[in-house]
């Protein structure tokens, strides 16, 4: 059985589906993910991920509307001594029909092409794991879990 990874410390927020708040999502995970001393390519991927999922809120789950992005932040110890950190990103959006589908690289719904399909694919990529839930009309919840290769942390 999988050992349950110790919280070391958690952020919650809130916000609207703004898309000046994708900055500050970026900006808030960065600083959250300071105190374990991070590398400046781990802090990288994780602000390009995190930034992805947030504009899959912005411009898919709330289309036209604004609507309520819950993001959870949490620092994990790892069973070897180190440390990962785990962001979720949630909506209460109009959900995906088809998650295995939408997280195919160039997938997009996007009708006027000006989307790639690539957020989900950078998002894979940029972080060690990546968890997808989603239910039409109910939301999404997108978990992205990276490991942090810094000092050790002294709580
Ligand atoms: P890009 O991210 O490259 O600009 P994209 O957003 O279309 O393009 P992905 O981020 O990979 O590509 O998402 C693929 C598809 O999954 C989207 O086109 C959309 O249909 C769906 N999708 C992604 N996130 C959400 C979400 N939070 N709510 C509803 N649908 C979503
Ligand atoms: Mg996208």
């Amino acid at each position: 059985m999988r050992k349950k990874r110790e919280i070391k410390n958690e952020l919650r927020w809130q916000m609207p589906s703004l898309s000046v708040n994708e900055g500050l999502a970026r900006a808030m995970v960065a600083a959250f993910c300071a105190q374990a001393n991070p590398t400046a390519t781990e802090i990288a991927d994780i602000k390009c991920a995190v930034s992805e999922a947030v504009t899959n809120c912005t411009v898919h789950a709330y289309r036209d509307a604004v609507g309520e992005i819950r993001i959870t932040a949490r620092l994990l110890g790892d069973a070897d001594g180190g440390t990962s950190v785990e962001v979720e990103i949630k909506d209460k959006g109009c959900g995906i029909p088809d998650v295995a589908c939408a997280r195919q690289p160039l997938y997009t719904t996007d009708a006027e092409g000006e989307r790639s399909g690539m957020g989900f694919t950078v998002m894979e990529s940029f972080t060690d794991r990546m968890r997808v839930r989603s239910r039409v009309g109910k939301g999404t919840t997108v978990v992205l879990t990276k490991k942090l290769n810094g000092r050790q942390m002294d709580y």
